[in-house]
């Protein structure tokens, strides 16, 4: 489904990611796991477009998708929930989601915000594939409530939700168990099996190589901006050069 290869990207000389090349299967959840300053972010931000890579490319579904903006990789189906995803706080859950729908339609952002006469037709369609994605995260009785007074772990749910509305094929998820403590992990992990069943590609960066590994078919390990490692679970754990690199400490 995606293929990175021979992928660069440096800042003021220094390599971010270098020389990263993976496949990802469909239907995959596949982790990514590595120290702080690994890349992993990096990397996601070059799969969707937020960065350009230096060097290497990127395909998508058999389509070179390197040079594409990140608006037209999203309508390919390449979908993120970014590290730290911002809540807008003072909105309701659902205007929170409805921010994520924009780059499916013919309307942008702004003109929808705007509320222009002649996209009231626009809005209604989103705020129902909104409301419909609230659903599929367990969150459509709070879809009217203000999205601050929801407990962490719902409002990590409402990322996924947003980005479900964008209707993608792959979605990454970066550090989306940060912070949650175990009842909130235990949820979330139930709705990345149940989004897996319903045949999304994940893929998924974790600090917590527990909650990784119990989710994800195969990992991967970056260190320094390069792929150390990569094999199943129980591979990886086994890895004398991730243990030194990650597990170790
Ligand atoms: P991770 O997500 O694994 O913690 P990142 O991809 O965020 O790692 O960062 C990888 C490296 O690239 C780090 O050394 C970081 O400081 C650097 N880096 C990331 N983004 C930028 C940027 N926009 N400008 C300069 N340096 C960056
Ligand atoms: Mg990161």
């Amino acid at each position: 489904m995606l293929s990175v290869n021979g992928v660069s990207r440096s800042f003021g000389g220094v390599y971010a990611v270098r020389e990263v090349s993976l496949d990802i299967a469909e239907g995959e959840v596949r982790g990514i796991i590595g120290p702080n300053g690994a890349g992993k972010s990096t990397l996601f931000n070059l799969i969707t477009g937020h960065l350009l890579a230096d060097q290497g490319t990127i395909s998508f579904r058999s389509t070179p998708v390197d040079r594409l903006p990140p608006h037209r990789r999203a309508r390919l189906g390449i979908s993120i929930v970014f590290q730290g995803a911002r809540v807008f706080r003072g909105m309701t859950v659902r205007e929170n989601v409805m921010v994520g729908a924009h780059t499916r339609t013919r309307t942008g952002f702004a003109a929808a915000a705007l509320r222009l006469p002649r996209h009231r037709r626009d809005e209604r369609e989103i705020a129902r594939r909104a409301d419909e994605a609230l659903a599929r995260v367990g969150l459509g009785a709070w879809a009217d409530r203000q999205a601050g007074l929801l407990p962490l772990g719902q409002q990590r749910s409402m990322q996924v939700a947003r980005a479900l509305c964008a209707e993608p094929r792959l979605l990454l998820l970066d550090e989306p168990a940060s912070g949650l403590r175990a009842g909130e992990r235990e949820a979330l992990a139930v709705l990345i099996e149940e989004l897996r069943a319903a045949g999304l590609t994940i893929m998924l960066v974790e600090h917590d190589v527990t909650f990784v590994t119990r989710l994800a078919d195969r990992v991967t390990v970056l260190d320094l901006g390069r792929v150390i490692s990569e094999g199943t679970p129980g591979e990886i754990r086994a890895d004398p050069l991730v243990v030194s690199a990650y597990l170790g400490d």
